[in-house]
């Protein structure tokens, strides 16, 4: 039930014929995340490539995936659902195919190159990856949950129930847009003087949270939770994820639910999804606990999860204004943090969200949580970055931020590096604030 084996299409002396592929930072050979593009009006399912896409339609009619015709009917669809509610071995055989159809030297290769199976990425339209039917958010980063912990309670930053449980609370799933969609401001209802009543109008205190999804492959039935050595075949893969927060809504709503308004008018993803299976090199031991943190509770504990279930991928936040952008000032980097550095691992994640015998779902979406560092620049959000305000950081433009201004541009990135491996990418996560 591994995805977790490291197989010939990790080889980092691979090369493909599909040239832009091999000096791409994100997408050679070694990676073929999955995405859904749209090309003349229809909308299809494709691996990226270099500067390409594999239409996955023309690369089976071509009969190129005569290999694994298990995954024929799921690549007819308009969305990866399908396709992720395939077993493991599937998955898995399905991505051999395609990079042995891709190989420098591969006889099928040749052949490829003359039956129109690639499509150019800036000729299409990317889309959601799949149909989204439940949206979960966590709160994985026991630095950014302390960071903000302390700003609401100085003496006593974490509760107690943080080493013990993977918090998280249910999202709204009908707002996920994909990168590039612009964001539009909300309205809300805060209150920033406890002397008067709360005033309705535009949120002053808007925010990005840099986070990475998890998308659900496999599913497990109502009632049927799983142990954690099982979570890796409910877990499809990742891309990048940008939780929109309206800060002064938040503050003012979120007593006693949690989270509402403040988080559900928009969250944006990158539109390929890594799969478990390209990121096995880059597994890797997750954050130590600490003198006073207790280990797991059982049903989240697996010696193999315990040694390497952490997953060792990069990420940036960049930050563009509308001024820097007429001005031709390239966007400025403003935090940079690892996934790895999460308090609890994607597999306790999920393995928690189905303990009480919750139903996961094919293409459900679990975010991790703003994932932050100890590091000052390792900050996930601009509440902690600027410290709810209070530290503002200041712009090439010269312009100042403590917020998010109308015009600003938040661009993700993630990638993966490891000796011995080939570098590959989660691509970029974009959004603009519109007023
Ligand atoms: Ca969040």
């Amino acid at each position: 039930l591994s995805h977790y084996h490291l197989d010939d299409t990790h080889d980092p002396a691979l090369q493909s014929w599909v040239d832009s592929a091999n000096r791409h930072p994100d997408f050679p050979i070694q990676n073929l995340p999955f995405g859904a593009f749209r090309v003349e009006g229809e909308q299809k399912l494709g691996v990226a490539i270099g500067d390409a896409i594999v239409d996955l339609v023309a690369t089976r009619d071509a009969g190129l995936l005569d290999a694994v015709p298990e995954c024929h009917a799921a690549l007819d669809a308009a969305v990866l659902n399908e396709l992720m509610a395939l077993p493991l071995t599937a998955r898995s055989r399905l991505r051999s195919a395609l990079s042995r159809m891709l190989r420098t030297e591969s006889p099928e290769g040749i052949e490829a190159r003359h039956d129109g199976i690639l499509v150019q990425q800036a000729d299409a339209d990317m889309v959601l990856p799949a149909r989204i039917s439940d949206y979960t958010d966590f709160y994985a980063s026991i630095f950014h949950a302390t960071n903000v912990g302390k700003m609401l309670r100085p003496d006593n930053p974490l509760l107690p129930n943080y080493t013990w449980i993977p918090i998280g609370y249910h999202g709204r799933a009908s707002s996920i847009v994909p990168s590039g969609a612009p964001v539009r401001r909300p309205s809300g209802q805060t209150r920033d003087d406890a002397a008067a009543p709360p005033i309705f109008g535009p949120s002053r205190r808007l925010d990005y949270e840099l986070e990475v999804g998890l998308f659900i492959g496999g599913g497990n039935p109502l009632g049927a939770p799983f142990p954690v050595a099982e979570a890796g075949a409910h877990l499809f893969g990742v891309c990048l994820l940008n939780d929109w927060s309206a800060r002064d809504i938040q503050t003012w709503e979120y007593q006693p639910l949690g989270p509402f308004l403040a988080k559900n008018f928009a969250t944006t993803i990158s539109p390929w999804v890594v799969t478990m299976e390209a990121l096995a090199p880059f597994r890797t031991a997750p954050l130590a606990r600490r003198p006073g943190e207790p280990p797991p509770l059982a049903y989240l504990t697996d010696a193999d999860d315990q040694e390497h279930g952490a997953l060792g991928v990069s990420l940036e936040v960049s930050l563009s204004s509308a001024a820097m952008r007429s001005q031709g000032v390239v966007p400025q980097r403003i935090s940079q943090s690892s996934l790895s550095d999460l308090f609890w691992t994607p597999a306790q994640i999920v393995t928690h969200h189905a303990s009480g015998g919750c139903n996961l779902q094919p293409g459900d979406l679990l975010g991790t949580g703003t994932v932050s560092g100890e590091a000052k620049d390792a900050r996930g959000c601009l509440l902690e970055l600027t410290w709810r305000g209070t530290e503002p950081i200041t712009l090439p433009s010269g312009e100042v931020r403590r917020f998010l201004e109308d015009g600003d541009e938040v661009i993700m990135r993630g990638w993966c590096e490891r000796d011995g491996f080939r570098r590959i990418g989660l691509g970029e996560c974009r959004g603009v604030i519109l007023p």
